[in-house]
């Protein structure tokens, strides 16, 4: 069967589905199995593919039917242009975090420092910035040993040599250490929100994702925590609900940050809320 035919015909399927994204999902997963980008697809749509190379997506095609997520499918998601291995014991890049690592390299304006990542999962935000700040050193830590893994190998394949990936149950495997920047997308989402039971997210590991009753749980841990491990004048950053800014905002300043303030992601909501040590 011809190229454009098999995805026509999976994009019909994945769309009766209900994915959000069926023509797209469809182009991912075949150009996984081909080894070819999705350019190379449109160019060569009249070429047959295999018996065997058919099954094999088809067998994708299905399981995206049921709902897996195309990056744990084919192991891999695209964040900040760097292409991550995923696995299922960590949580999905999403684009909306790009907004963190923007504003992180903002902050950054000194050719060296160091930058500590809570809850690294895949890497992601920790390799962003430091592909783009070579001078920094960058710690990413997560509770999950295979997170941490799965980082380290993302380091490794990608050539970033300025990052290190430790098991750390929050601060513990840090004593004494002391950062200029600590980033966080931390999970917020509150156990009871109905998100949970749609799309990707039924398939993500829940320790990333959900945080007590009002979602808070783990950034009122974050901002208690954070301070005897930032330098004087070390700013704190962390992704949030579209929802919880304020509240987020009240909790840096009660803890006694200054100059908090929040900044707002692509779609014009309030994802990212910040504050500085005195010094
Ligand atoms: N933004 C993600 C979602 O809503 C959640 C990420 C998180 O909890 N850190 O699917």
């Amino acid at each position: 069967m011809h190229i454009d035919r098999l995805l026509g015909r999976a994009a019909e399927r994945l769309s009766e589905a209900g994915s959000a994204s069926p023509r797209l999902d469809a182009e991912v997963l075949l150009g996984h199995v081909l080894g070819v980008d999705r350019t190379w697809l449109y160019t060569w749509g009249d070429r047959a593919a295999s018996g065997f190379e058919r099954a094999r997506f088809e067998a994708l095609v299905a399981a995206r039917a049921e709902g897996h997520p195309v990056a744990y499918l084919i192991g891999q998601r695209e964040f900040w242009g760097l292409a991550l291995a995923t696995s299922p014991h960590t949580l999905i890049p999403r684009p909306d975090t790009e907004t963190l690592v923007e504003i992180a390299l903002e902050l950054a304006t000194a050719t060296e420092g160091r930058l500590l990542d809570l809850g690294t999962g895949t890497g992601a935000i920790a390799l962003a910035f430091a592909s783009e700040r070579p001078g920094w050193q960058v710690t990413g830590i997560d509770r999950i040993e295979e997170a941490v893994a799965l980082a380290a190998t993302n380091a490794e394949r990608l050539n970033i040599a300025n990052v290190r990936f430790l098991v750390s149950d929050w601060f513990s495997a840090l004593a004494n250490e002391c950062f200029d920047l600590i980033v966080a997308n931390p999970p917020y989402i509150a156990e009871s929100d109905p998100h949970l039971m749609l799309g990707d997210v039924r398939f993500e590991p829940l320790s990333a994702l959900v945080a007590g009753e009002d979602g808070l749980d783990d950034l009122r841990r974050l901002v208690k925590s954070a301070f005897p491990y930032l330098r004087p004048g070390g700013w704190l950053a962390m992704e949030h609900g579209h929802d919880q800014a304020e509240r987020v905002r009240q909790l840096l300043q009660a803890a006694g940050y200054l100059d908090v303030a929040s900044h707002h992601d692509l779609s014009g909501q309030q994802r990212v809320t910040l504050g500085r040590m005195a010094g």
